[in-house]
């Protein structure tokens, strides 16, 4: 857990590439998000740091001599901050590495960006309660949240193969699927498409098989966070989903922002963490004193919508609803305790989604199952179209950035996805 603010988030500090002094960036010199990018033409990727609306790209700037994320991040909390602290001291006004840094930036808009990193395996949790809660309504009026909830950090283990980079774009899936009505179930393009709007949590420090992270060791082995999409065909979920869980409904695409925004950066909008009154505490290898100060991160999360109409008529994405990571039920060093508490290793890359993250109120779900009450009230917006799932060409955009009076505003750029129709 990090409690003490260093140099890198001075609010004070500004930078000689002019976009990232300007107040509606979400790549201020403050935040120094990793990724992976190439040029036009090019293969492989390169790892880079976005900076206002460009990229420094680390082996040019002479900083690092690899072009492997995964080895990168695996390497020790020390190193990861160090290297943070001479990105930010070469991108300070008067820095004297200027020359050297700006023959290693590029324009974001001249590169495509990747997953940022080799993602091994991936884990998807359930760590919305407020999700947990409205979805387990549509299913269980009497008895929305089933009792291990309060205990466990419910997860299970999702597909790496299909995660791609913000710009995504996939066919609606094929699935099996049997409605109440149905005299028997059939194979077809699911009808009921979701998204999910959640966070993903990617690991930095490898553990050995067999040897668990203690939670105060936990959040050190977070490299950082990215948007993510949990894409969702609801009606193969409902017809598959017990007594395994999600399979096929879940794991024909998922997408992730290409910046991780690291734990460093994210310093200045921790938050205690607490349970509602009267809820049980956490047992202790889920709970520590640093966690209760600050396991919590306020970050304001937004998922946009652009219909095919809005982009025919050039009109831009419409807002459906935000929320914030804060109201989660489990923290990231819970999660990364939890993970491993039976021994499980986790490597360098893994990505773990914190499940959707809704609000209390009606119009803050994270998915269109909550905010159309399972397909039963349409959304309304702005063009007259109406949605109670997704359409052909939908691309949906999530957003998350952090605000604190007193401190620089960072941002997480853009998860965008489009569903194409089915093959
Ligand atoms: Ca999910």
């Amino acid at each position: 857990m990090r409690t003490q603010f260093d140099e890198t988030i001075d609010p004070a500090l500004t930078s000689w590439v002019e976009s990232a002094n300007d107040p509606a960036t979400d790549f201020p010199i403050q935040n120094l998000p990793f990724g992976r990018f190439r040029r036009n033409g090019e293969t492989d990727f390169r790892i880079g740091v976005a900076i206002g609306d460009q990229v420094l790209d680390l082996r040019l700037a002479k900083l690092i001599d690899t072009a492997d994320m995964n080895a990168l991040m695996g390497t020790g909390i020390a190193a990861r901050r160090a290297l943070r602290l001479a990105i930010s001291r070469g991108l300070r006004q008067g820095s004297g590495r200027q020359d050297v840094f700006r023959n290693a930036l590029i324009a974001q808009a001249d590169v495509e960006t990747g997953v940022p990193c080799r993602i091994g395996d991936y884990t998807d949790f359930y760590t919305g309660i407020h999700h947990a809660t409205t979805v387990g309504k549509l299913f269980r009026p009497d008895n929305p949240l089933l009792p291990n909830y309060k205990w466990v950090p419910v997860g299970y283990h999702g597909r790496a193969s299909s995660i791609a980079a913000s710009g995504q774009r996939f066919h609606r899936p094929h699935g099996q699927t049997s409605g109440p009505e149905d005299a028997a179930p059939s194979l077809g393009p699911s009808r009921r498409m979701d998204y999910e709007l959640e966070l993903g949590i990617f690991v930095a420090e490898p553990n050995a098989l067999g040897e668990p992270v203690a939670i105060e060791a936990a959040e050190e082995r977070v490299f950082g966070l990215t948007l993510l999409n949990d894409w969702s065909a609801r009606d193969i979920q409902a017809w598959e989903y017990q007594p395994l869980g999600p399979f096929l409904a879940k794991n024909f695409a998922t997408t992730v922002s290409p910046w991780m925004v690291t734990m460093d950066a994210l310093q200045p909008f921790r938050m205690p963490f607490q349970r509602p009154q009267g809820d049980p505490e956490p047992l202790p290898y889920l709970d520590s004193p640093a966690n209760r100060a600050a396991g919590g991160v306020d970050i304001r999360l937004e998922v946009w919508l652009q219909t095919a109409r809005m982009r025919t008529a050039g009109e831009p994405a419409q807002l459906l609803s935000s929320s914030n990571y804060s109201d989660a039920y489990w923290t990231v060093a819970q999660l990364v305790a939890h993970h491993t508490v039976n021994g499980c290793n986790l490597q360098s890359g893994d990505l773990l989604g914190s499940g959707t993250l809704s609000g209390a109120g009606a119009n803050q779900g994270g998915s269109l199952l909550e905010l159309s009450l399972g397909g039963k009230q349409a959304l309304s917006l702005a063009n007259g179209e109406t949605r109670s799932f997704l359409e052909d060409g939908d691309t949906v955009i999530l957003r998350g950035y952090c605000e604190r009076p007193g401190f620089r505003r960072i941002g997480f750029g853009e998860c965008a996805g489009t569903l194409l129709p089915a093959r």
